[in-house]
């Protein structure tokens, strides 16, 4: 599997907003990075509910709207083949992960600032400096330039679907298992480490884990912190130069079910199980953890806590953990860390009640 060590450039968003008015400032946005001619991409349906009205702010300063239809890197070339011989120096992505991703790398591509303006927050890469893409049925990462300007508007994220978004608290609390992962590669393998990323990550996601049992998922406000919850963590991502802040051993778990084709979950939602498994382990190693804080946590926002809810067999599962110990090993986990045997994988399980 093709994996991203190290990011192309570092920086930061220059302009990041997170509120309820932020798709207005799509057009100053544009004007405050000092460019004029927008190539604008969207989906069929986020078009209607965002796209449309982004594309009256912009005004003039929209020289074309392509739709995005799949995330794979044909489908790039298909849009930089579309864009001809218009001279766009702005790439505005106005959708889901999906159109952001495939916008990351066409901006990346013909070297113009991004304007990140998602549509609903089921992950972390509203904000990152990565895409996910699909090729041949296979999870393939792509680095690309942080974004220029992120514009997370609450009022559209609010009406996306509620499982995207129970995803987004899913990948969101992953990161209190990645940075015990990290931690555990600065103690024993002196990994470099950055206080400030690790804590960008570590923070909201324990906010949001204390608060789940009063979290309602559509109130604006606490959809605020989650959604700046990912913007902070897609940051770290920037900082560091890699995503070891918010991807560890639950990440690995999740890209081990994308490579096997196992199971029907989104991303925030197999990583959300694997940390689960994962704070196990590492509860049961270094007596540091609440596994059953993590899972009622998710159980309180309604999120799936089994493999069966996300159409996985306990062996799919035992396969898929036993497959992620052979994922970029050099990144140390807690997988690296106790070497866990097919049995210790069941005994997890059952103790956990995920399988
Ligand atoms: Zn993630």
């Amino acid at each position: 599997m093709k994996r991203v060590d190290y990011i192309k450039s570092v920086g930061m968003p220059r302009i990041i907003e997170v509120s309820e008015g932020a798709r207005k400032k799509t057009r100053s946005s544009v004007e405050a990075l000092g460019r004029s001619s927008v190539l604008m991409l969207t989906g069929k349906h986020v078009y209607k509910t965002a796209g449309k009205k982004t594309e009256e702010r912009l005004g003039d300063l929209l020289a074309k709207t392509i739709f995005v239809a799949k995330p794979r890197v044909e489908e790039v070339r298909r849009i930089e083949f579309d864009i001809g011989f218009d001279e766009i120096d702005c790439v505005v992505g106005v959708g889901g992960g999906r159109v952001l991703d495939v916008a990351k790398v066409v901006a990346a591509d013909i070297d113009a600032p991004f304007i990140s303006i998602p549509s609903t927050v089921s992950h972390d890469g509203l904000a990152s400096p990565v895409a996910s893409f699909k090729e041949e049925g296979r999870p393939v990462s792509i680095s690309t330039n942080p974004p220029a300007a992120v514009l997370a508007d609450i009022t559209v994220i609010r009406n996306s679907p509620i499982q995207l978004i129970r995803s987004g608290y899913g990948d969101l609390i992953s990161n209190i298992t990645a940075v015990k992962d990290w931690q555990l590669g600065k103690d024993l393998k002196d990994e470099e480490y950055n206080e400030v990323a690790a804590s960008m990550a570590l923070m909201p996601a324990q906010l949001l884990l204390r608060e789940a049992e009063n979290l309602d998922l559509k109130n604006p406000y606490h959809l605020e912190l989650l959604a700046k919850g990912l913007v902070l963590s897609g940051v770290t991502i920037s900082i560091v130069g890699n995503s070891r802040p918010v991807s560890g051993a639950e990440h690995k778990f999740s890209h081990a079910l994308d490579y096997l084709g196992y199971g029907t979950g989104l991303h925030g939602e197999q990583v959300a199980i694997g940390t689960i498994i994962i704070e196990y382990l590492h509860e049961k190693a270094y007596g540091i953890g609440d596994w059953e804080l993590i899972k009622k946590s998710l159980e309180s926002i309604r999120a799936p806590t089994t493999a069966k809810e996300i159409g996985l067999a306990k062996t799919q599962v035992v396969e898929a953990l036993e497959y992620a110990k052979k994922i970029r090993k050099k990144r140390y986990t807690i997988l690296e860390d106790v070497d866990p045997t097919r049995e210790d994988f069941e005994i997890a399980l059952e103790k956990t009640r995920v399988a």
